[in-house]
């Protein structure tokens, strides 16, 4: 399964856009297929959809990253490998074409889960990744988007009905969920954050149990929307808990993870899980989520 964001997406009742999302979820699922059926693992299926998805200008990761207040990238990432809960995770990074990819690295080759700014750019270097001259990222959407964010941000703060300001924005962060013939389960979400987020900003992307989580126990879950909400309810790994406590599936698990959600913080955004037994699900509080999902043998499914 993949996801590429949730919110108002209002932009979507266009047809060559919304088109234009669908054709990229299929790629890229189809993809991650190919990946297992040629062998590879779960693990090695969601850091290659999240890099393609990251290689998309149409979504809110990689390239495609959205500009902090100072009119600057700066990226959030993990990965999670179900099979003996390894992660990796990097934050604040700029000038790395896929942070999954850097987030991965921590991972297998260094003793770490997490490594931010400064500190995750010198071990990119030292692994020898490549860095990406600063314009790779800017597009001349997430320039206006800034400009129409600050302006708002004006607005709000003289303003009561912040619900309705901050339903119009589309948190677009990717994530790739999936279960390979062997039963293993992997995890991963990448995002430049939020539109003009202060700049040292870390949402839920790159925490372990927030916006990412992998148990062969339990479930696969990567999370999008305003990452605040997940933080503080933990919510992948709640959905998590949900199964391995009260013995639910997927779609039991994903319903009680979003009723908490919203009862405790009103949360916005949504969730993509396959449990351990390879069913799917997804849940959502805002008015749309970009997502998908395909199976070995059958139809790619994608929706709003
Ligand atoms: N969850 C991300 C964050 O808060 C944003 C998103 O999902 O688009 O950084």
């Amino acid at each position: 399964m993949v996801h590429g964001g949730a919110g108002a997406l209002d932009n979507v009742k266009d047809d060559k856009i919304a088109f234009r999302y669908l054709e990229s979820i299929r790629r890229i699922l189809e993809h991650g297929r190919d990946v297992m059926e040629l062998g590879g693992s779960a693990l090695q299926a969601v850091e290659a959809c999240a890099s393609l998805l990251e290689d998309d200008p149409a979504f809110n990761a990689g390239c495609g990253s959205v500009l902090n207040e100072n009119g600057k990238v700066e990226m959030d990432a993990a990965i999670m490998d179900g099979r003996d809960l390894s992660a990796g995770a990097i934050a604040a990074v700029d000038n790395i074409a896929n942070p999954v990819q850097l987030a991965r690295l921590v991972m297998t080759e260094s003793e770490h889960v997490m490594l931010i700014s400064e500190g995750a750019m010198r071990f990119a270097d030292h692994c020898g990744m490549e860095r990406v001259p600063e314009d790779y990222f800017y597009t001349a959407d997430r320039v206006e988007q800034l400009r129409k964010a600050r302006l708002k941000h004006k607005v709000m703060l003289d303003h009561d009905d912040t619900e309705e300001d901050s339903e119009d924005q589309k948190y677009g962060t990717i994530g790739a969920i999936a279960r390979d013939p062997k039963g293993n389960l992997a995890a991963a979400t990448s995002t430049g954050g939020i539109v003009n987020k202060r700049m040292g900003r870390v949402g839920d992307s790159p925490i372990v149990g927030a916006g990412v989580y992998a148990d062969n126990e339990t479930c696969a879950v990567s999370a999008t929307g305003f990452g605040e909400d997940f933080m503080r309810t933990v919510i992948s790994k709640t959905i998590s808990d949900f199964m391995l406590m009260k013995d639910l599936d997927a779609k039991q698990a994903t319903a009680a993870g979003i009723e908490y959600l919203v009862r405790k913080v009103k949360g916005r955004g949504g969730v993509i899980v396959i449990d351990r037994d390879g069913k799917c699900s997804s849940g959502f509080t805002t008015k749309k989520m970009i997502h998908g999902w395909i199976e070995k043998g059958g139809e790619t499914t994608c929706r709003f």
